[in-house]
């Protein structure tokens, strides 16, 4: 059976991280061969690349991705994207998210409190968060790839 398997563009190569460079993952890639691969990169479509970098914050108003230059909220179009993703996609069979991104990472983003002290390092990306919400099986790209 083909799988749908929504991925972080980054790690096919697109040059959409936010220093403008990818994560090119081959042997991960390898290891979807077969799968119908629907990539998606809601900070370069929010964006574009390259761009400030961002962390999450845990504030009054919940967990919010803020921009480290100016420290404005980044957190809505990101949101946006990834409701509108999964419903332009229909049914997912699973999402594999760049590991430690504040957008796209399952299991590994990292979250602070707003003076920049670690409250987390096994926190879901606010895309990552909308997909377990949905109950879509997710996944670390680097745990995917450790576990095949
Ligand atoms: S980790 Fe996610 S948001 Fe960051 S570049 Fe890759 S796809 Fe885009």
């Amino acid at each position: 059976m083909v799988r749908k398997v929504a991925i972080s563009a980054c790690l096919l190569g697109e040059r959409c991280r936010y220093d403008g460079a990818d994560n090119y993952a081959p042997s991960l890639l390898n290891m979807l061969e077969g799968d119908e691969l629907i990539p998606f990169c809601p900070e370069d479509a929010a964006f574009g690349s390259p761009r400030p970098a961002m962390d999450l914050i845990e504030t009054q108003r919940g967990v919010e991705a803020l921009c480290n230059e100016s420290g404005e909220s980044r957190s809505e179009p990101i949101r946006r994207y990834a409701k509108a993703f999964f419903e332009q996609h229909g049914q997912i069979d699973l999402f594999i998210g760049k590991d430690r991104s504040p957008s796209c990472g399952v299991c590994s983003a990292r979250l602070y409190d707003k003076e920049k002290t670690l409250l987390s390092d096994t926190a879901a990306g606010l895309m990552a968060e909308e997909a377990i919400a949905r109950n879509i099986p997710a996944v670390d790209a680097e745990k995917f790839e450790g576990n095949q």
